[in-house]
């Protein structure tokens, strides 16, 4: 039985060679692996979880290559399929400041949207201890509704059902789209992560404690809001309270929303019964291991070069 299952997208990113510049001043890109559900499954395959990826490629050479890093990563990939006529999904992508990153998605469709229900691999999806997703998996169709199969049939199986809103506006015709869809599935969803733009888009401002009230009335047992590098904050039923970051070196933030969803699974997961940890005490050092595998990411550049293993995100909060 695999541990998570990761469904959505796997993508070539394309990130501008340049720091510091717009978009529109490209020269040169350089081709990354991404897609934050696969990013997710490296990253808990890496600390020492067995985790499998879903989702679909096209059948070109970008697509084989993706493939072939989950293989290496050890990410079990009975679950990707290859899309004849689509070609894999691009991201391109410019940091021209340290708070603003600019996206163009080469996705018209790009193959990732083209996963049908009829292929989803049933074997993953009859026992995992968590299913894992995000919304970009909810912007079209057959992706959309793909997801909603695999989310019953992984909820019916008893996995613990976690969403990563990491909402791209410029993927939905409207923020009202993108909300409305985002709350379809908060009544299926156990684990909510959001991070503050995030929250604010669904509940209209960012005070922490009030606008998870509102989210958790909509289904999520748990809702954690990432806050870079102030760390994070966890809410359930029987507390809430915030994790502050930990102080390190950081060159390149990419990916630490991942690593740190990553982290947080890898815990919950790790028992049997996941919801023995919704108390304050357990849910303050899940955060706090989740913190530590976001902030060793932030130490190096890129993502699954920069993602941390058990042995080293342990060393790290013994040093702390
Ligand atoms: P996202 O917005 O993608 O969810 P964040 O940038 O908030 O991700 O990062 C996720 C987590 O990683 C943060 O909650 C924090 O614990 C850790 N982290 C990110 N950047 C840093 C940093 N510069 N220093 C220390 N920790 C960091």
């Amino acid at each position: 039985m695999v541990d998570i299952v990761c469904l959505g997208e796997i993508l070539v990113d394309m990130f501008l060679a340049e720091l510091g510049r717009k978009l529109s001043d490209f020269t040169a890109f350089q081709p990354k692996p991404g897609g934050a559900p696969a990013n997710v499954a490296v990253a808990a395959a890496r600390l020492g979880k067995s985790t499998a990826f879903i989702g679909k490629v096209g059948e070109d050479a970008f697509g084989y290559n993706l493939v072939q890093v989950l293989k290496d990563q050890g990410v079990d990939t009975c679950g990707v399929r290859f899309d004849p006529d689509a070609r894999t999904t691009l991201a391109f992508i410019a940091k021209p400041d340290e708070n603003t990153s600019e996206y163009v998605f080469y996705r018209n469709p790009g193959a990732d949207l083209m996963l049908r229900s009829d292929e989803l691999e049933r074997s993953l999806l009859e026992g995992p201890r968590a299913l894992h997703f995000g919304s970009l998996s909810l912007t079209g169709e057959p992706i959309r509704s793909t997801t909603y199969q695999a989310v019953k049939l992984a909820a019916a199986a008893g996995a613990l059902i976690s969403f990563d809103v990491n909402y791209r506006p410029n993927l939905w015709s409207g923020p009202e789209e993108a909300i409305k869809q985002i709350r379809i599935m908060l009544p299926n969803t156990n684990l909510l992560k959001v991070n503050e733009i995030e929250l604010e888009l669904l509940v209209g401002h960012k005070d922490l404690e009030k606008a998870c009230t509102t989210l958790i009335t909509n289904g999520p047992e748990l809702v954690v809001v990432t806050l870079g590098t102030q760390g994070s904050y966890y809410y359930c039923a029987s507390g809430h309270g915030m994790v502050p970051a930990f102080k390190v070196q950081a060159v390149d933030a990419t990916g630490c929303g991942d690593a740190f969803t990553a982290g947080l699974l890898s815990q919950l997961v790790d028992y049997e019964n996941w919801h023995s940890k919704l108390f304050p005490d357990k849910l303050q050092e899940i955060l706090r291991y989740a913190n530590a595998v976001g902030a060793l990411t932030a130490t190096r550049v890129g993502v699954i070069n920069a993602l941390p293993n058990a042995q080293k995100v342990t060393e790290f909060l013994a040093e702390q």
